[in-house]
């Protein structure tokens, strides 16, 4: 989709904004705060309870060995090629 004119104009005074520090870029949320952003989001809602599970560490989910759990095919993070 393109950005009509005025979006490119909003977009760089922003981005030049961000440069010169008048304004904060918005801080990245965690996957709990996403979920608790978007309730109704099964992806969030999963991303949240395996973070949450492992202690909140992406990588433990990644490498996460609890096959017998029912978000295992389904936790975020996974190296697909070893899945
Ligand atoms: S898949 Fe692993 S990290 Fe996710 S909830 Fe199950 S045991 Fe926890």
């Amino acid at each position: 989709m393109a950005m009509n004119l005025k979006s490119k104009q909003g977009l760089n005074e922003y981005r030049q904004k961000l440069r010169l520090g008048l304004v904060e870029s918005p801080k990245p949320l965690d996957p709990i705060e996403k979920s608790r952003k978007n309730p109704n989001s099964l992806r969030f809602a999963i991303n949240a309870r395996c973070f949450d599970c492992s202690g909140f560490e992406r990588s433990d989910v990644t490498n996460c060995e609890m096959t017998d759990c029912f978000l295992y095919r389904h936790r975020p993070w996974q190296n697909k090629a070893s899945a």
